[in-house]
């Protein structure tokens, strides 16, 4: 979850945004911060997720403050709604 220049993307706050590229990302790498297990999953595209369960150890991850779900917090890609609005300050949240 680290800024890469060359990219057409935003970036805010360490997180990717695919917003310039045009093409809404679905798939996001979840990193559990309890034990460090990461999974891909599909997003829902029309909703945020707030919960997650850990595959790993079992924890039920929630957003951090300020963020609208899971994998705006834990993953590698913002969520859609996110994405589509270009930044976490048009989501659903
Ligand atoms: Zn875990």
């Amino acid at each position: 979850m680290r800024c890469q220049p060359g990219f057409s993307f935003l970036c805010k706050s360490n997180k990717v945004y695919f917003h310039m590229s045009g093409a809404i990302v679905l798939e996001s790498t979840i990193t559990c911060p309890q034990c460090g297990v990461s999974k891909t999953e599909t997003m829902p595209v029309n909703a945020c997720q707030y919960f997650y369960e850990c595959t790993g150890c079992g924890a039920l991850l929630r957003p951090k403050p300020g963020d609208c779900c899971v994998f705006c917090s834990y993953g590698t890609v913002a969520c859609p709604p996110v994405q589509m609005a270009g930044g976490r300050d048009g989501c659903c949240a």
